[in-house]
């Protein structure tokens, strides 16, 4: 897909990203800062969506803003962006987190955003989140995402938001990201949003 400079992650979040993402993404802005679980999970998601290390730095720093000194960003938080992209320690090239691993690691503690809002959030929290930030809003499709999530069926539950969210790019119900296949990756989620959008 090329690669995504810092100043187009504020696009793409609001247009493509899965809500996982765009949890965290807002959580930064909102708060300066996330935690230490986010910041990995975040890093390694836009890391496999083509953000390069040096806009990865840019991006960070900007997010931050002026919660952090310079001296503090550079000894503390460039390491660890340089670590995630396999440049300092053991050099190992991380992959971005699956939907499977974001699921079962552990979940969000008190302020903390990681994890994947199906679930790991109260079906209230998801609920709102569905409503004001992916403006889904017909009760039907509200009452089936709520079942799957229940059912534990986190992933069909992603799905769904995705193929409503697309409706009016085409996508059918039961389509997916394509030929019915299921979210399993938030990279994918995102890759074939923004394909879709072309
Ligand atoms: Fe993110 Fe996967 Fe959860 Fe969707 S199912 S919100 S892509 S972790």
């Amino acid at each position: 897909d090329g690669e995504v400079t810092a100043d187009m992650v504020d696009e793409i979040a609001r247009k493509h990203f899965p809500m996982c993402m765009r949890s965290l993404h807002e959580t930064l802005r909102a708060d300066r800062h996330l935690k230490h679980a986010g910041r990995l999970q975040f890093t390694l998601f836009l890391k496999a969506m083509g953000v390069s290390v040096e806009e990865a730095i840019v991006f960070w720093r900007k997010g931050y803003g002026q919660s952090m000194t310079d001296d503090k960003f550079n000894k503390e938080y460039k390491y660890n962006i340089r670590h995630s992209y396999g440049l300092e320690g053991k050099r190992a090239d991380y992959p971005a987190m699956n939907c499977q691993r974001i699921i079962t690691q552990n979940g969000p503690g008190p302020g903390e955003t990681h994890g994947c809002p199906f679930c790991h959030h109260s079906i209230d929290n998801l609920t709102s989140s569905l409503t004001s930030v992916y403006r889904i809003t017909a009760q039907a499709d509200l009452m089936e995402i709520q079942r799957a999530v229940k059912d534990g069926f986190y992933h069909v539950a992603c799905t769904r938001v995705f193929e409503i969210t697309h409706a009016e790019r085409g996508v059918k119900k039961g389509e997916g990201l394509g030929a019915g296949e299921s979210v399993a990756h938030p990279n994918k989620y995102v890759a074939r949003s923004r394909e879709l959008e072309k």
